[in-house]
This record gives C-alpha cells, sequence and structure tokens, in this order.
C-alpha cells in the first residue's frame, strides 16, 4: 500500500458522497468532518455490526447511552483534568506547533530507514523514559541532540516544551460569572463507569458483565493529519467489560482474541493486522494491547484492549463518596470489580474499510480493456444493497421496476436509476460499493425475470422475480457474519 492509495482513497470518499470536510464553503474546520449520503449509510452498518456482534450476541453484555457532558468532578476523578496531555513544542520560525514526541518518533522511523537500528531504538527508549518520567526538558534536549529541524521553515529554533491539556472545556450555565466550567468528553469510557450500578442493580447483572457505548468524543488534538485518523471531534465505541479481581489476565486475553476474530470476520487480509504489546502503560492499565491495521501510511492504531484494574471505579468511590462495589456471594465480601476495556475508532473503523475495499481494476470493454474503480466493502456494510434499474425508460420498464423496488426497499436500501446506459449505471455503483444490480428489460414483462448483476465477479445471471429476496437476504444479511 502506497501514500498515492491514500490520496485517492480520500478523493474518492469525497467524489462519491462518503466524508466531506466540514464547514466546506468556509474553507473548513480543521480535523472536523462530515458523512455524506454514503458516508452515513456505511458508519451506520459499521456501528450496527460492532453493537449486534457486543451487545446482541453476548448475553452478559448491555448497552448504554450516556450525556456528552458529565460533572466536572468526573474528569478530575478519572485523572484528565491533570493528566490527560501531549508534550507540545514550537517552532519559532514557522510559528508550527508540533507534538514533542511525534517529532522523535519521525526521527526515529528516519533512523531505521537509514538501517541505524540501533541508534533509533536508543532513541525510542530515552523518548519513553522522558515520557514515563514527564521529563519536558529531556524531551526537548533529545530533539536538539538530534538536530530535528522544523518541516517548514527548515531551522531548529524551538521553544521550550510544555504539556497541553486535550480536553475541550465550555461554560454551563446562562451567567458568566456562576457558569461552572464543563468538559465535552474526550472518552466514552467515563459515563459507563459512573453507571456501572445504575446498570448492575436495575439490569441484576453478575460479574463478570460488560456495559457497551457508542458515543461523540473530543479531543484537542494538537496536529491533526491523515484526514479522518485523528480528529478533534469523533466517534468511540467502548465495552467495559467487570470481572473479578484476579481473573483479570485471563479476561484481557478473552477479548484481545475475539476482538481480533471481528476485525478478520470483515474478510480482510490477515497479514495487514497485527497487535502490538504497549510497554509504557498508562497510569491506570496494568495490561495493554493495541490492534493495528496496515493503512497506506504504515501500521497504525484502530482498537485499544486495555486492563484497567479497578482503578477508575475506585478513583470515582472516592471523589463522589458513594460506593462502587458488588457483593461476592462465595467469599460475602465487597469489592470493587476489575475492568477490562475495548475501545475502537469509528472512524477510524472507517477509513480501514475505505482503504481495504479500494481496487482499481482492468476489466474487458467490447474488444478494448478500461479500468473500473470498484469499493469492495463487505456486502453486509455496503451503503446501498442493491440498485434497480429499467433497461429503458419506456414500454413500462420503469413500471416493473418500481415494483421490485418497492418490495426490496422495505429490507434493503436500495436505489432506483434510469438515467445513462447500463454500464454507467453499473460503473457508479461499483464505485460505492453496491454489490447488486437488477436490471430489468423488456423480457421481464412477459416471463417476470429479471438480471442480477454482482460487483466483484461482475457475473450477471437470470433470476425469477420471486427469488430475488432470498438471493439478496443471502448476500447482503449480517446474519451470515455471525455464521
Ligand atoms: P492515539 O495514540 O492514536 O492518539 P489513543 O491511544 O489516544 O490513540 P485511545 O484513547 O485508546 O486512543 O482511544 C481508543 C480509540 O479511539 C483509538 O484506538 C482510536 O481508534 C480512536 N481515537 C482516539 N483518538 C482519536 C482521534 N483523535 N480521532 C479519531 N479516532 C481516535
Amino acid at each position: 500500500m502506497s501514500d498515492d492509495l491514500f490520496k485517492k482513497v480520500t478523493s474518492h470518499a469525497k467524489e462519491y458522497g462518503f466524508v466531506f470536510q466540514s464547514s466546506e464553503i468556509y474553507d473548513g474546520l480543521s480535523a472536523v468532518y462530515d458523512y455524506g449520503q454514503n458516508g452515513v449509510e456505511l458508519k451506520n452498518n459499521l456501528r450496527e455490526y460492532w453493537w449486534k456482534a457486543m451487545v446482541q450476541m453476548n448475553e452478559n453484555i448491555v448497552g448504554l447511552d450516556s450525556a456528552i457532558f458529565m460533572h466536572p468532578k468526573v474528569w478530575k476523578a478519572s485523572g484528565h483534568v491533570d493528566g490527560f496531555s501531549d508534550p507540545m513544542i514550537d517552532n519559532k520560525d514557522s510559528k508550527k506547533r508540533y507534538r514533542a514526541d511525534q517529532l522523535i518518533e519521525d526521527q526515529v522511523a528516519r533512523l531505521e530507514k537509514k538501517g541505524k537500528q540501533d541508534a533509533a531504538a536508543a532513541l525510542e527508549e530515552a523518548m519513553n523514559v522522558a515520557l514515563n518520567d514527564n521529563n519536558l526538558q529531556a524531551l526537548r534536549d533529545l530533539i536538539l541532540e538530534q538536530e530535528i529541524a522544523c518541516p517548514i521553515s527548515g531551522t531548529r529554533n524551538w521553544t521550550e516544551v510544555r504539556q497541553f491539556n486535550l480536553m475541550f472545556s465550555t461554560q454551563m450555565g446562562s451567567v458568566a460569572d456562576d457558569a461552572d466550567e464543563v468538559y465535552l468528553r474526550p472518552e466514552t469510557a467515563q459515563g459507563i463507569f459512573v453507571n456501572f450500578l445504575n446498570v448492575q442493580k436495575t439490569g441484576r447483572m453478575k460479574i463478570p458483565f460488560g456495559i457497551a457505548q457508542v458515543g461523540k468524543a473530543f479531543r484537542n488534538e494538537i496536529i491533526a493529519r491523515q484526514f479522518i485518523m485523528r480528529m478533534r471531534e469523533f466517534e468511540q465505541m467502548e465495552m467495559q467489560f467487570f470481572v473479578k479481581p484476579g481473573t483479570e489476565m485471563e479476561w484481557f486475553e478473552h477479548w484481545k482474541e475475539t476482538r481480533m476474530k471481528w476485525h478478520l470476520s470483515l474478510g480482510a487480509d490477515p497479514a495487514n493486522y497485527r497487535f502490538h504489546e504497549h510497554v509504557k502503560l498508562a497510569h491506570y492499565a496494568n495490561a495493554a494491547v493495541d490492534i493495528e491495521f496496515n493503512f497506506p501510511f504504515g501500521f497504525k492504531e484502530v482498537e485499544g484492549i486495555h486492563s484497567r484494574t479497578d482503578f477508575d471505579l475506585k478513583q470515582h468511590q472516592e471523589f463522589s463518596g458513594k460506593k462502587l462495589q458488588v457483593f461476592d456471594t462465595e467469599s460475602n465480601t465487597n469489592y470493587i470489580p476489575y475492568v477490562i476495556e475495548t475501545s475502537i475508532g469509528l472512524d477510524r473503523l472507517f477509513l480501514l474499510t475505505m482503504c481495504n475495499a479500494y481496487r482499481e481494476e482492468e476489466v474487458p470493454a467490447g474488444d478494448k480493456t478500461e479500468t473500473r474503480t470498484v469499493l469492495a466493502l463487505p456486502p453486509q456494510l455496503a451503503p446501498i444493497k442493491v440498485a434497480v434499474l429499467p433497461l429503458t425508460k419506456k414500454d413500462g420498464l420503469p413500471e416493473k421496476a418500481r415494483e421490485i423496488m418497492n418490495n426490496l426497499m422495505i429490507s434493503y436500501r436500495c436505489h432506483f436509476e434510469e438515467k445513462d446506459t447500463i454500464g454507467k449505471r453499473y460503473r457508479r455503483h461499483d464505485a460505492i460499493g453496491t454489490p447488486l444490480c437488477i436490471t430489468v428489460d423488456h423480457e421481464s414483462l412477459s416471463d417476470n425475470t429479471v438480471t442480477i448483476r454482482h460487483r466483484d465477479s461482475m457475473q450477471q445471471e437470470r433470476v425469477p422475480i420471486e427469488k430475488l429476496e432470498e438471493i439478496v437476504e443471502n448476500i447482503v444479511s449480517m446474519k451470515s457474519l455471525f455464521k
């Protein structure tokens, strides 16, 4: 995969109504994006597949939809007010701001490329030590020692390194003086922790059990790049699994394997996925692994699986003064459960899915060949499942096609199109990933059959109209992903 592919995917996403830059007519808002008519369908389908796999298919996992605003003390307790920050550094000439650790990581990659593996490893180690010790001066020293220059100005005229908190804040209340500072949540997890006992009691849940949630999260990323990879407003799909202390490693392994299987069920080449074990652990974790995907710009995190111990519940118990414990009938004692978290970014999953699906292929066209662009999405995720195409606009063909459309649209997102040649209509649907095109022609009027054309193989077959629903169901239903 190459940068070239990434450029193509990005422009394809815009051209075919998947992703637009936010407020584009005002020249856009940096690292904020909108999903267009096809993007919203693909995103909904990804969300639905995750929800079904996590909530519907697990008897001991339930859902939640908590608010974006939370009591400000939540973020004090969770450690985000004091600790959710990245080290930043400015170049005095270009006035550009960078994440200090990313400047060093880029240098590590350059050294590796030059074959200087030992130097790269030593630099990475020194950076990890500095990050662990929160030693900002040491980070700056590394940048100076390595003679890292600003990519814009080319100079090494750097400011000090400072910590920059990634949370967005705003005022709640109508009178400025009395208004409370509240935050836009930087993760959905805390909504689950503070509702832990509500759900456990009202749902009569027994350990081990999980709570899943999908929702927006906000981070004021210092630098945002790579399209929807790193956004300032994004969507997370998280599940917190509450277990008995001492069993967390077993469950960590369980969720690690289960989540990787889920990714692979979508049909991508397993060689494009890998686990990345964390050496430097967050303050709340005793084990952590990322699932990384081979994006066109290299292997990057899509999902994190973290063993969060009892850190969060314990903190909330302390800060709120309310007990957040369960009763263990075996030992007759109360305890705070441990937590395994699975946390995936919906937007990154969307980008992964687009990168995986994008193809340019040489296909026969008469006695020549031509290039077609096809989004080979898993049919279950495609924005439009079926295109219904009357061959011509006359002779009663549109009416016949409408009948088919009216029947199929009850169950599936369908699209009716009568403009342009059939060939052009096929190409447009290839480009947005529609797995099936149904063509209605003159024969259809007399013998009630239609042509079904399959996106990937481009094979066509003649089938009775009464069989359509069954054929479509077999190809596009999410049920097949669970079998
Ligand atoms: P990164 O190291 O890439 O900043 P992170 O380790 O901070 O990510 P987590 O806090 O573990 O990420 O969040 C869980 C998931 O949320 C990530 O695996 C990613 O898919 C998604 N995510 C995090 N930050 C962003 C962002 N700014 N834009 C889009 N998705 C994000």
